[in-house]
């Protein structure tokens, strides 16, 4: 198992119409991927996330090995 590195995102969110800091997880695997294992909120439930700049970013942060 690869190193877990914590990250703490910040941007608005929509669906509580307010800025919040969304704390994520990512694996680092010996391939030098990064995968994003625990977001801090649900975005599969949030009507909102294909607009949410906070998960668009966690997302972004990803490497492929
Ligand atoms: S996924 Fe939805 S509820 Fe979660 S931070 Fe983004 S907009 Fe807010």
């Amino acid at each position: 198992m690869g190193e877990i590195l914590e990250e703490f995102i910040s941007g608005f969110c929509r669906t509580s119409n307010e800025t919040r800091t969304i704390c994520c997880e990512y694996e680092q695997g010996d391939d030098g991927s990064v995968t994003l294992t625990e977001f801090d909120c649900n975005p599969e439930k949030c009507p909102n996330s294909a607009a949410c700049t906070i998960w668009e970013e966690a997302k972004s942060r990803e490497r492929k090995g």
